[in-house]
């Protein structure tokens, strides 16, 4: 009988909705623009995250006692301790970050979610990995997953260099950070992509993320089957996802 290779493809996983009540156990600084909180209830024990590009939905109460919902990474999971981790990434304004800035161990929150996952192969011979601060706890999730034998080549924007930490992955890695959108796009731009199939994923605000995807179609020839690039916020506007695609 003759061998045959399946493609890799992306899959799409449905989930069951679920709304969790839960309360902060633990709060970090991992640097001085990111808040890590770790909630907690019994019944994280049945999360599931499939990858590292889902979301949840936070959903908590503002200043005015209004609920308000954003859209989140499960950056940890320990079914064994009831807890999920999220790090939220601080900027200037927005009801979620205030909340995140504030944040006290004992607060309530909702985390609903997910709904889906888009599972992308770890087994491509490379990784692309590029976004601003929104996408790093992805990416962080990301590293942590990818086996040994692949590379990953990542590209992250982060404008305070207090917040260029190291990232480390069992695959080999060749990682740049940039402290503006400029410098992210002549980043880009300068990459030699590795010979060979390899999977291009970025997250973060809208217009770079067009002209990223842009740089990497047009500029690149690299195939939008093997892409994933998101917006995962919109200057000027709250609350703001959009796939990007032709
Ligand atoms: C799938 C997905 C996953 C995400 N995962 C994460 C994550 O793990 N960690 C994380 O920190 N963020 C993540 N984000 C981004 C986060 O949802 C947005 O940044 C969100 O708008 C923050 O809500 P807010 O209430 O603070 O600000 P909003 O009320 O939504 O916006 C208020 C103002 O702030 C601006 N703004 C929003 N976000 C930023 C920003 N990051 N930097 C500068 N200005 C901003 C807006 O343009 C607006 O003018 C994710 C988004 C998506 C779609």
């Amino acid at each position: 009988m003759e061998d045959t290779i399946a493609p890799r493809r992306v899959t799409r996983i449905r989930h069951e909705l679920h709304r969790r009540d839960t309360v902060v156990r633990r709060i970090t600084r991992p640097s001085p623009n990111f808040v890590a909180i770790t909630f907690a209830d019994p019944s994280l024990a049945g999360f599931v995250s499939s990858s590292f590009d889902d979301h949840v939905k936070f959903i908590f109460t503002d200043t005015q006692g209004q609920p308000v919902r954003r859209d989140y990474t499960p950056l940890h999971h320990d079914a064994a301790q009831g807890e999920l981790t999220i790090e939220f990434a601080l900027h200037d304004s927005g009801a979620a970050t205030q909340w995140a800035r504030q944040a006290q161990v004992g607060d309530r929150a909702v985390i609903a979610g997910p709904r889906g996952s888009m599972v992308i192969p770890a087994d491509y011979p490379w990784h692309l990995l590029a976004g601003d601060t929104t996408a790093l706890p992805a990416i962080v999730r990301r590293l942590r997953e990818l086996p040994a034998d692949v590379s990953a080549r990542v590209l992250l924007l982060a404008e305070d260099a207090a917040d260029h930490r190291p990232l480390h992955s069992a695959a080999r890695l060749d990682v740049s950070w940039v402290r503006s959108p400029e410098a992210f796009l002549a980043a880009a731009d300068a990459l030699q992509l590795p010979e060979g199939e390899g999977f291009a994923w970025a997250a973060g605000e809208a217009s770079l993320m067009k002209r990223l995807r842009q740089l990497l179609v047009d500029g690149k020839q690299h195939p939008r089957t093997a892409m994933r690039v998101s917006a995962y916020w919109k200057q000027g506007a709250q609350e703001f996802h959009e796939d990007l695609v032709d």
